[in-house]
């Protein structure tokens, strides 16, 4: 078991990379606090992971509210008596999210809200409670939008993720001696709700699928088995780094042809 004994804090844990990492953190012996505002399908994560015989809890918290991240916190501590493992991984890609010059002051906050504060606000509650434990890990979802520009405009969601680089790489050089390792995950193109109810079309997909050298979406699982690896002990020297798993799009300048 390579979580044994350890509790894990997953944020956005109803669906997507966030669901597939608690299940597989599960698995591995961790205690798991899932929180997400989607309540149903966040109790559905926490039964799968009962009914495979691991122990597991739901709490309801938007991640853009200070008191709800403070509660989510405190939940973990209250219900499995410490944390150790923080994956600050919720997120939102909305729809009207555009270029700079016709995407909407609301939408800038509300992505910036949930894809930046967000994680901040996870790392201020969470930060103490990991030193209560006597360190920890902190894995907090960027993407590969953060480390090169796209056609496809999203402006805030692109911001949101540089911030989130840039938050990982401080967090992680304050808290170095404190035995808190604190990395970026940077997945590329995944087959998940959050991308795939943009490309609802084959043609939509395959302008997208000519980037990705191996030729494929990734899936939400293969970004779990990278965010294991960050909380566990077999990433003991790393920090702050940008973990990039994303099928080969950063490292390509023309990719294979069929
Ligand atoms: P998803 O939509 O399947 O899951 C996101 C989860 O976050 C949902 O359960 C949702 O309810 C929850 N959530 C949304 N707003 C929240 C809030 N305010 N508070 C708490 N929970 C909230 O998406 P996913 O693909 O699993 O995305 C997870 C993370 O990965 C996000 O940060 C996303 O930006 C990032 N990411 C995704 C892709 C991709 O292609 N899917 C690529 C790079 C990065």
């Amino acid at each position: 078991m390579r979580l044994g004994n350890k509790v894990a804090l997953i944020t956005g844990g109803s669906s997507g990379i966030g669901r597939e990492t608690c299940l597989l953190f599960a698995n591995e012996g961790a205690k798991v606090v899932v929180a997400d505002v989607n309540d149903e399908a966040g109790n559905e994560t926490v039964d799968s992971i009962h009914s495979g015989g691991g122990m597991a809890t739901y709490i309801h918290a938007d991640v853009s509210n200070s008191d709800d991240c403070k509660s989510m916190i405190d939940h973990a501590e209250k219900t499995f008596g410490s944390l150790n493992i923080l994956f600050n991984n919720a997120g939102i890609m909305h729809s009207a999210d555009d270029n700079a010059e016709v995407t909407d002051g609301d939408v800038w906050d509300l992505t910036m809200n949930i894809n930046a504060k967000g994680v901040f606000l996870g790392c201020k509650y969470g930060i103490p409670a990991l030193r209560r434990a006597g360190g920890g890990s902190i894995i907090n979802t960027a993407s590969f939008v953060a480390l090169l520009g796209a056609a496809t405009p999203q402006i805030a969601y692109t911001a949101s993720k540089g911030a989130v680089l840039a938050m990982t790489r401080e967090l992680a050089v304050v808290h170095a001696r404190e035995n808190i390792r604190v990395n970026a995950l940077c997945p590329g193109p995944l087959k998940t709700e959050l991308l795939m109810k943009f490309l609802d079309t084959e043609e939509k997909k395959q302008r997208r699928l000519v980037h990705i050298p191996m030729g494929r979406f990734g899936e939400a699982h293969e970004m779990a088995k990278a965010v294991l690896y960050l909380a566990s002990e077999e990433s003991s020297f790393v920090t702050g780094t940008e973990f990039v798993v994303d099928g080969g799009i950063t490292a390509a300048y023309v990719t294979p042809e069929k």
